[in-house]
């Protein structure tokens, strides 16, 4: 039998270390236990976004039936989104086996586009392990090449207008792709380390985490599935439907109007201008923080290119007629928001690329603890989102073509405007976390957000 009389001297050491090492074991568990508690709790309860859980259940199923719906009302006679009972298709309009080949057929020709060895390469911001991605910059090649195909296809007879037919079976399949993607993108973040997840999208719930995407640059071998998805399927699909309700005016009405001659060039201008500064993706929000989840993914499939182009499919069963002064002021308005948005997106994205290069050597900046700079001269002097200002007065120009008998083409600006200043308020919350006392001093120096001395 065991007896701590029988125990030697040096015996009694022995026991007494290994007691000490077992309970420091059980000790260090105990702790690391209870930290890693405490983080999981912290990360549950980190602030949620879009409304929390609440958020996250309903935006999947209200934005699809917005789209849906907008889509319905504005080639409707009426075009009233005050018309009660609302305007509802029959289902067999939400259906046309064309568009599945139509969609796939799309992203699929955009994925090889994406991976011909065209344009350069260039690094993406430092990653948490430290590492930056290389993305390939030939978002405009792409979007040439497609011109080109699109150009051959209607040389050859290809019934482009067809698309105001297919409009809604496109969006319902967009947004079916939309679901499949994200469902996708949710499921395989489990194979992520742990790194590689974004802030935001990693609560643990999974509704949330669905919609706001876990995974921040989800890859397929050197193939970025959100990088891809932020400018090109969506983007250069938004100008092509445009396009596509052009002819149908011409087929309607043997020429193309002012009107939408304006809305087609206007909206061209800003697609053009995104994938000729593709880089420039690469420093914003989405790319930078957002995980890729549903928001991201559904806004840019099935979003952007079914809500953006809206005005130009209002304009095929609505004519207008504008008078050539009308044209030149918004021509003009759609100038001075294109240059004010172009001119600070450059500013701030030289200045975080190169703070030496001679374009923004000059500005007045303040210093931040994290090593970065802020600037408070030039646009970002003026007010703290100098391009949401020059992207909402762009936005203001694409709608005032359709004239001002109907609401409809102005849901676009309303839109925009609620989510400029619902992203305005998220990038306040990032910057102030990030930059603490600093960005305090920025906002004092720059006291407006969006509009000078309004807002
Ligand atoms: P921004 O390009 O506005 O970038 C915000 C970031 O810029 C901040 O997080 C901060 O990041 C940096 N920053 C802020 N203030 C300063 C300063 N004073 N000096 C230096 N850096 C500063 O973000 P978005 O991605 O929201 O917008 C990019 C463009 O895309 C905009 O023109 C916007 O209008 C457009 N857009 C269009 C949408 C559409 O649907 N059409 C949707 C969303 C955006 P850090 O300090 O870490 O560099």
């Amino acid at each position: 039998m065991f007896r701590w009389a029988n125990l030697g001297w040096f015996d009694a050491r022995v026991l007494i270390v290994a007691l000490c090492l077992l309970f420091g074991v059980r000790i260090h568990e105990e702790f690391r236990r209870q930290i890693m508690k405490l983080n999981k709790q912290k990360s549950s309860q980190a602030e949620r976004e879009f409304g929390g859980t609440l958020g996250a259940t309903c935006i999947p199923v209200f934005l699809p039936l917005t789209v849906l719906y907008l889509l319905c009302v504005c080639r409707s006679p009426a075009a009233s989104v005050l018309q009660w009972p609302p305007v509802l298709p029959p289902t067999a309009q939400l259906w046309d086996p064309l568009a599945p080949v139509l969609i796939l057929g799309w992203m699929a020709l955009q994925s090889f586009l994406y991976l011909l060895p065209m344009g350069k390469l260039s690094e993406g911001m430092v990653l948490k392990d430290g590492s930056r991605l290389k993305y390939p910059i030939n978002g405009f090649h792409a979007l040439c090449v497609t011109a080109v195909l699109l150009t051959l296809s209607l040389w050859l007879g290809m019934p482009l207008g067809y698309l105001f037919e297919l409009l809604l079976p496109l969006a319902v399949c967009a947004i079916g792709v939309s679901f499949l993607l994200s469902l996708y993108l949710y499921i395989r973040s489990f194979w992520a380390p742990h790194h590689a997840l974004a802030q935001g999208g990693n609560t643990g719930n999974p509704l949330y985490d669905f919609f706001m995407g876990r995974e921040l640059n989800p890859r397929i071998g050197s193939f970025d599935l959100k990088y891809f998805c932020e400018l090109r399927p969506g983007l250069i699909g938004w100008v092509v439907i445009n396009l596509g309700m052009l002819m149908k005016e011409v087929e309607l009405r043997d020429s193309a109007s002012l009107a939408m001659i304006l809305v087609n060039s206007f909206q061209l201008l800003y697609v053009a201008d995104a994938l000729w500064n593709e880089e420039a993706v690469l420093t914003t929000m989405d790319i930078v923080h957002d995980g890729f989840g549903f928001m991201l993914v559904f806004g840019d499939l099935a979003w952007v290119p079914f809500t953006y182009g809206m005005q130009a499919a209002f304009l095929v069963v609505h004519p207008q007629s504008l008078s050539p002064l009308g044209a030149t002021a918004i021509v003009t308005l759609n100038g001075v928001g294109y240059y004010i948005f172009r001119k600070s997106n450059s500013q701030k994205n030289q200045f975080r690329r190169d703070p030496t290069h001679p374009s923004v050597a000059n500005l007045e900046t303040i210093a931040t603890a994290t090593g970065k700079r802020l600037l408070v001269s030039g646009w970002w002097g003026l007010v703290r989102h100098p391009n949401y200002l020059g992207d909402l007065l762009m936005a203001l120009a694409w709608s005032l073509p359709c004239g001002f008998n109907h609401l409809l083409p102005y849901f676009y600006v309303v839109y925009f405007t609620v989510l400029l200043i619902h992203r305005e308020a998220r990038d306040e919350r990032h910057c102030r976390a990030k930059y603490g006392l600093a960005w305090d001093a920025y906002c004092s120096r720059v006291p407006y957000r969006i509009f000078p001395y309004v807002y």
